[in-house]
């Protein structure tokens, strides 16, 4: 059984529609999919229909943004209501900074001397309210200012770079308490991708379980063997599930669907909660 708990579609920063992304996941034997857009249920409803279409499994999830001790951490919500009213009101407010914040990137930018990047990053995204550093790396690459996306955030975009902006997004606490009421489980996504201490990595862990958090996501696109191991250690340590995701974007884009490794690891998957 091929599963798939974190995507990303065109109501994010995702390029494909939901019913295509859903349609590809399938194509590509993804048995059961979980669509995770950054901080936007939108997307839920087409998804699911179409998964029903093509007759593989899915689950309603989110990927939301939070700033722990000052930098950026991501929470997935899995399995959440999508109806529930206090979920929709915290995502709106950690939303409704993004506008600003592409300003002040393109700013930075300007800066540098790349001019216009606010209303170029602008065109290339389908929902606007959800205007990110994707859709500026997109925009870099499209006016051949870099090669492609990645290098646009190799070079820009990231700490210390022009285009890099901080911002406050989301208490842990509040994302893990709107996915819990939601009805949903936390999984603490991809954290072999952020510049933590060991110490810190595991104080963030220690403090995510205390909040509510059910699962690590052990296995997506970017982590190493190594990082599998440590990760599936930690998650015994901390008596937390396995999840796993490609993260996929967009075709020709990093992460591709029904390409994770499938490891059967030590721990129990979070999966199992919605395997029939
Ligand atoms: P934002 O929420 O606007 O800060 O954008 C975060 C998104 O940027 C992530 O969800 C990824 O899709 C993308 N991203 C962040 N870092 C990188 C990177 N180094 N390479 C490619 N994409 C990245
Ligand atoms: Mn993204
Ligand atoms: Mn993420
Ligand atoms: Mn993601």
């Amino acid at each position: 059984m091929s599963v798939d708990l974190h995507c990303h579609s065109n109501v994010s920063d995702g390029r494909l529609a939901p019913a295509d992304l859903v349609r590809r996941a399938a194509a590509r034997g993804v048995d059961l999919l979980a669509l995770t857009d950054h901080d936007e249920l939108a997307g839920l409803e087409e998804a699911q229909v179409a998964a029903r279409e093509v007759g593989i499994g899915f689950v309603n999830g989110v990927e939301i943004s939070v700033t722990w001790r000052g930098k950026t951490v991501h929470v997935v919500g899995l399995g959440i209501d999508r109806s529930d009213a206090a979920l929709a009101a915290g995502l709106a407010r950690v939303r409704s900074g993004r506008t600003r914040r592409a300003q002040a990137m393109a700013h930075s930018l300007a800066r540098a001397g790349i001019r216009g990047s606010f209303e170029g990053a602008l065109a290339l995204a389908e929902n606007p309210a959800m205007i990110g550093r994707t859709h500026f790396a997109r925009h870099l690459a499209a006016t051949a200012v870099v090669a492609t996306p990645a290098e646009a955030f190799r070079h820009y975009l990231v700490p210390g770079k022009p285009g890099y902006v901080p911002h406050d997004w989301a208490a842990l606490r509040d994302a893990i308490g709107w996915i819990l009421g939601a009805g949903g489980q936390a999984v603490l996504a991809h954290p072999g991708r952020y510049a933590f201490s060991a110490g810190a990595l595991h104080a963030l862990i220690a403090e995510f379980c205390a909040l509510g958090g059910r699962a690590l996501e052990i296995e997506t696109s970017n982590h190493s063997a190594d990082q599998v191991g440590l990760f599936t250690a930690l998650a015994r340590h901390f008596g937390l599930c396995a999840s796993c995701g490609s993260d996929f974007h967009a075709p020709d884009e990093g992460a591709e669907f029904g390409a994770l490794p499938g490891i059967a690891l030590p721990v129990p998957s979070i999966a199992e909660t919605w395997r029939s």
